[in-house]
């Protein structure tokens, strides 16, 4: 039943071939195979033809594709790639066949191969996947959502075992330890925890630093469950932050909570971007604020859409986004906030259910 679902994927790629009046597809970046397969492994690729599709693999895959994709035509390589889609273009196509290409994954060396032994209509397309991809059906939409509820049960467990002296290389190996035994795959990437003036650095990587040597650590996680993966950020406090702190966060958390008010199908990303950065701005922080609002999750930690000022893309309904703004300042560190949501019919759903009121964010 659900394999269905994920073959019929290729049939909007069908439509797109035959409006762009083109012959056949050739995918190349694997995350995109495996959106349209089901496939897990790598070092493989599906051929689109206006007939149906074939993956193109290796003996290492046979048996894990017999279990992943049943009912999928699969040829598994005993010559060169570019000698294999000229036998299935010869068999599927009426040639002259033009055939396209994932620009943003097709090496120049790939290219020159199947333009040599293929076809020398090879036609660079991008995005074609990827903009079926942003759309989420039910089921990518659920494995979001456990993906978050694992990101918010593990997160308890690690606040409640916050101790002064833990080191935020400590608190970061808990986090992913404690997401896998509680369901997850492993983390959706790696997780961030900054002390004090650390975050301010928005990528800060775990170090030495203890929960001691200041009064706040930023802690931004996420776990990978069936390959979809959620993403979150929450700032907890440990000591007595200035008055300073306090007023950044709740200008953060106000920032963030306007931007999920305006998210609706037919509201374009970068709109929703210009209400948190305005309201920020107004607030006199917007040169501290200097990354997008929010990206896209899915099968990747960062898929299009993106809430950034120049993305115009408009929102439909199965989007799934983060919306995360911050405010860091050097030396003394920063607060960010991030929820994922999905683009509802008339609004937006809050997929991650943390805390994050000020009030509720003390670790005693
Ligand atoms: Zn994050
Ligand atoms: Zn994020």
């Amino acid at each position: 039943m659900m394999k269905k679902n994920v073959y019929q994927r290729c049939d909007k790629l069908r439509k797109m071939l035959k409006k762009e009046k083109l012959g056949a597809f050739l995918v190349t970046n694997f995350t995109n195979v495996t959106w349209l397969t089901g496939f897990t492994g790598d070092d493989s690729y599906l051929l689109v033809t206006p007939e149906g599709q074939t993956l193109l693999s290796d003996s290492r895959y046979t048996l894990q594709i017999a279990r992943e994709c049943p009912g999928l035509p699969v040829e598994i390589r005993s010559q060169s790639m570019s000698a294999m889609i000229k036998q299935l273009l010869e068999k599927n196509c009426s040639s002259p066949c033009t055939l396209a290409v994932e620009s943003n994954s097709v090496t120049l060396s790939q290219a020159e191969a199947l333009r040599r032994e293929v076809t020398s209509e090879l036609v660079p397309v991008s995005g074609w996947v990827e903009k079926l991809r942003s759309v989420k059906d039910r089921a990518e939409i659920a494995k979001i959502r456990e993906a978050g509820r694992i990101a918010r049960n593990a997160f308890h467990v690690v606040r409640a075992s916050l101790t002064p002296d833990k080191t935020e290389k400590q608190i970061a190996d808990e986090m992913e330890n404690v997401m896998r035994k509680l369901g997850a795959k492993r983390a959706g990437f790696p997780t961030i925890v900054a002390v004090g003036a650390n975050a301010a650095l928005c990528h800060c990587v775990p170090g030495d630093v203890r929960v001691k040597d200041a009064d706040f650590l930023l802690i931004d996680w996420g776990a990978e469950y069936q390959g979809y993966t959620s993403d979150l950020t929450r700032v907890l406090i440990t000591g007595k932050p200035s008055a300073e702190f306090r007023k950044i966060y709740r200008i953060v958390l106000e920032a963030q909570r306007k931007a999920i008010e305006a998210i609706r199908p037919g509201v374009r990303c970068c709109d929703v971007d210009r209400v948190a950065r305005s309201y920020i701005s107004r607030r006199g922080y917007g040169k501290c604020f200097g990354h997008g609002l929010g990206h896209g999750i899915g099968l990747y930690i960062h898929e299009s859409p993106s809430f950034s000022a120049g993305c115009d893309t408009v929102l439909e309904p199965g989007m799934v986004l983060t919306v995360e703004p911050g405010i860091y300042i050097e030396g003394m560190g920063g607060v960010r906030i991030e929820d994922d949501i999905v683009v509802t019919r008339n609004g937006c759903e809050v997929l991650t259910d943390v805390e994050k009121d000020w009030d509720d964010m003390f670790v005693h």
